[in-house]
Formats: C-alpha cells, structure tokens, sequence
C-alpha cells in the first residue's frame, strides 16, 4: 500500500463528528483543528480551484451551534491530553508535529457568511480560554469579502484577542484574473478594501493560490500586478506580515486546473519578496 502524505487528509469528519475536523496541517506545522461553518458548502466564491466536493450534497445543512461546541471541546481536549496522536488517523504523526497549533474557522465555504460568525468566534475563544491553551492561535481562512460587515469585524475583533490570525486570499492583480479564478459577483475592488481595511487594524497573512489555467501559469503581467497589489495595501498602511504562495494540492472543481512546478512557485516567491519586500513562503503541489 502506498501511504498518502498526512497533509492530505482533509477529510471534513473525525470519528462522528460533523463541524469539527483536526488535519495535520503542512502551512500551521502540527494539528489544526478546522471548524466548518459552512457544512451545507455553499460559498459566495466559485473558485476554480476549490478542493471542496460540491459533487454530492452535504448531510448536515445547518450549523448546531451547540453540537459544534461539544464537538469542539472534546476534540481540544483529546489533542491537549496527547491521546489524539493514539488515535488511527494520527499515529503515524512526526514527532516534531506531535502539537496543537490552532483553531480554524475554514470548512465547506466562507466562514464569514455565517450569520452568527461573532458569537461562534466568542464561543470558541472561551472553550480555549476555559482549558488554558492561550498559546494556541485562532485562524480565520477567508477569502475577505465580508470583513465590512458589522458582525464580521465583532469577530475579528475577538481573535485578536485570542491569539487570532487572519489568513485572507488574493490570488490576482487584476479584476479579469480575479474573475477568471475566484467567478463571484463581488468586485475585485471590495476585496482589495476590505484587506487594507482588515490589514490596517491588525497585520494579515495573504494566502496567494497561482495555478495553471489551461496549462497556462499565471501570466507575468499578472504576477507584476499581484505584486502592485501588495504594495499598495502597503501604501496605505495595511500591515501583511506574510505573502505565502502555495498551488493545487487536491482535486480541483475544474479539470483545467492544475499546480505549478516547485520551481515556478519558488520564482513567485522569488519575485513578490524583490517587488515588494514582504516575507514570503512556498507551498507546493502534489505532482
Ligand atoms: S472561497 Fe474557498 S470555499 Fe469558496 S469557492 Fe473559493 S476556495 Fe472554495
């Protein structure tokens, strides 16, 4: 039998779970626990890449907050005890991954559409409180088109008080690659706003998705414009203390994507830390 890299492991249940997911994660270097507030996988983005199966419909609709809570503590408390690294899925873990790195709200679509985003995050935030694991980061994957809603910067404002991160996409330079990679209704603009907004409040990773699109990698104009994009959020005093640069590692929604070569995520890693002077980190694919 040939063993699948842990990382791959993405899978939405652990045990009987239905909201609460531990991965051994590659970016956080340990386990993250994933909280999905989106289990009926609708998202307001219609990526081409997404490594979501939208292919069947999910049993659970709706989030319960109170089983997701209960979930949630139990799964805390199996990864604080150490037993969870006993368990079948997470035996073989590396000894140097053998830690609980964070909490993050990502899932089956964008977590910050939930209604009650703030109240969860809250929620959260005491069970992590309640067990002492302050070192322990809250992480908001998110693809930043809702952070001018109210109830969204409630939220935010709680993990940054939680040890919180908040790791926000942008994957274009341009409204027409955006479009082509990201096909939402909400403009490019918004985005680009809402990150500076975000960014001027607290410092932000940027987590910058390149791909293949037909078999072409991003073009280099693209690239320049994506680096033109850091530094105006820079400009305007938006604070991103890390650009990491990552390509497909799972199936993706359109067959016509596919990863870059090591080599070509290296050269984008190469040419945002020259244009724009940020730190910078590669994640590659799986071919
Ligand atoms: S924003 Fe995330 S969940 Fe939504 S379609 Fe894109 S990759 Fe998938």
């Amino acid at each position: 039998m040939i063993a699948v890299p842990l990382h791959t492991r993405h899978e939405r249940k652990f045990e009987q779970n239905r909201f609460v997911y531990p991965v051994l994660s590659r970016r956080s270097e340990g386990i993250s626990i994933g909280v999905n507030l989106n289990p009926d996988k609708v998202c307001n983005f219609d990526c081409i890449y997404c490594q979501v199966d939208r292919t069947s419909q999910s049993e659970t609709q709706f989030v319960e907050t109170a089983a997701l809570l209960e979930e949630l503590g139990s799964v805390l408390d199996l990864c604080a005890s150490g037993a969870i690294f006993e368990t079948e899925k997470f035996r073989a873990t590396p000894p140097q991954f053998r830690r609980l790195n964070d909490i993050a709200f990502s899932g089956d679509g964008e977590p910050t559409t939930f209604k009650n985003f703030d109240e969860i995050v809250a929620a959260c935030a005491q069970l992590k409180r309640e067990r002492g694991l302050d070192g322990v980061k809250m992480v908001l994957i998110t693809n930043a088109s809702m952070f001018h809603r109210p109830h969204v910067q409630r939220g935010t404002a709680i993990l940054d008080q939680n040890n919180g991160e908040i790791w926000a996409k942008l994957e274009a330079g341009t409204e027409e690659y955006f479009q082509l990679v990201d096909r939402t209704p909400i403009p490019f603009r918004q985005i680009l706003d809402n990150i500076t907004a975000a960014a001027k409040l607290r410092p932000l990773v940027i987590q910058a998705l390149f791909m293949r699109v037909a078999g072409e990698p991003p073009p280099a104009a693209e690239l320049d414009a994506f680096c033109d994009r850091l530094n105006e959020i820079k400009a305007a005093e938006g604070q991103l203390k890390l650009i990491q640069v990552y390509t497909v590692a799972r199936k993706p929604t359109e067959s016509y994507v596919t990863p870059l070569s090591d080599t070509e995520v290296d050269a984008i890693v190469a040419l945002v830390r020259q244009r724009t002077g940020l730190a910078a980190k590669a994640f590659y694919g799986m071919a």
